[in-house]
């Protein structure tokens, strides 16, 4: 969502006629926050007390992002040096005419207006979110689920795609919940009328809950070739009387059902979830059964965090933090260790194979990467003559937990 959120800002930005530029040489700096857990808010207190050092009465600081539905004007008061300008989620066309004020760069060179659109294009679908699961600030800085209407999704889609993207991504805090302000359909007659746009190779969303996800949309994945083969689908707990606490809306049952269905019509769908260890009132029984459900289970990816309390949730103002620390690192190390095997040994299955890459750019050692359908990371060897946005036939070499590596086809 905050890749997104930038992307949108740095296109305004960039029409508008800035340019990016490293932080020594700028005249701004902007500050998109998160705050889902305590680590990502303190990051932003520590970044805003390092431009202390960089701002002088010349140059701005601004911050948008959660922090500011979260924190608004007090940042001002926290940070009187840096007088920063707080811009809310979204309000971008605002806060480009109050830089366009400040700034008087009229007798400059004019710059041509510039695009931003790489190979993969982010197209948020819904604002906020409508659950109120006890762990989570979301709904408080998001605010409820604002819906965009179908034709206005796909009509930046199809200028994505006409601008060079290739994979367009639909993005919502739980995307499942969509529903077309100005019609009947869900997310899947959402990704229907998506997938058709001609020149779109791939079509991802996310990210879905396990108690929303409507089949049909699965039978949609099922049945395209430009919908990738891929779920990210939180599970947070393998315990029904955590899911419970959590306020998650569904049980273990129910998300083993959709598991099977989804590998029923796709059985080498990629699977991605989220699991908190530590939740309050979680005791050894209860993370004996998330363990089991991640072993009978086998995610490709499972994104692990131990439990802290965000100030503001049900859960931290109502319960107690009673699982300590250590033994918090202890669960969570346990299952980074089993996971970590279950990788190897999925991704170990690929190996041998000819999958179709898109490609998406270089990595840091020069190497062509991108993603198969499936979700899974790629690396080229030998790809001369190869350039990102393709998608190419790729046999798979050699096989980690977290990528494959492989020799495009002659
Ligand atoms: S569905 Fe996701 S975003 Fe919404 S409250 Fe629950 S965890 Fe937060």
């Amino acid at each position: 969502m905050n890749t997104a959120d930038s992307e949108s800002l740095a296109r305004k930005l960039l029409a508008a006629g800035y340019v990016e530029d490293s932080l020594d040489r700028a005249d701004v700096a902007i500050l998109n926050t998160c705050v889902v857990r305590q680590a990502s808010e303190d990051r932003v207190y520590a970044k805003l007390h390092e431009l202390k050092e960089w701002k002088t009465p010349e140059r701005t600081v601004a911050v948008t992002g959660c922090i500011v539905a979260k924190e608004g004007t007090q940042l001002g008061r926290r940070f009187p040096t840096l007088d920063p300008m707080v811009v809310p989620i979204g309000e971008y066309d605002a806060f480009v005419a109050d830089l366009d004020a400040r700034y008087d760069y009229s007798q400059g060179e004019p710059l041509p207006p510039a695009g931003r659109t790489g190979v993969s294009h982010f197209v948020r679908v819904i604002q906020g979110c409508d659950h109120n699961c006890t762990f989570c600030i979301v709904p408080k800085v998001r605010g409820r689920e604002r819906h965009i209407a179908l034709t206005a999704v796909v009509a930046e889609c199809c200028e994505a795609v006409a601008a060079g993207a290739k994979e367009v991504v639909l993005l919502g805090q739980n995307v499942d919940d969509y529903r077309d302000p100005d019609g009947e359909g869900g997310l899947a007659t959402l990704v229907t009328a998506v997938e058709r746009i001609p020149g779109l190779k791939r079509l991802r969303f996310m990210t879905s809950h396990p108690q929303d996800l409507e089949p049909r949309l699965l039978e949609v994945m099922a049945a395209s070739d430009v919908i990738c083969r891929e779920l990210q689908l939180p599970v947070q707990s393998g315990d029904d009387g955590i899911l419970k606490r959590m306020a998650r809306g569904y049980q273990t049952r129910h998300y083993r059902a959709i598991v099977e269905r989804a590998r029923t019509l796709m059985p080498d769908i990629g699977l991605v979830t989220d699991v908190i260890v530590g939740f309050p009132g979680e005791s050894d029984e209860a993370f004996q059964n998330t363990r089991r459900l991640i072993e009978e289970i086998e995610f490709d990816v499972v994104h692990l965090a131990m439990y802290s309390p965000r100030p503001g949730t049900f859960a931290a103002d109502k319960m107690q933090d009673d699982v300590p620390g250590s033994e918090k690192l202890r669960r969570l190390n346990d299952l980074l260790g089993l996971q970590k095997s279950i990788a190897a040994r999925k991704t170990a299955r690929w190996v041998g194979r000819d999958v179709q890459v898109l490609v998406e750019g270089h990595d840091e050692l020069g190497r062509l990467y991108g993603r198969i359908r499936q979700g899974k990371r790629a690396i080229l060897l030998k790809a001369s003559g190869i350039e990102p946005g393709q998608v190419v036939d790729v046999r798979v070499l050699h096989a980690t937990a977290g990528q494959l590596t492989g020799l495009p086809a002659a």
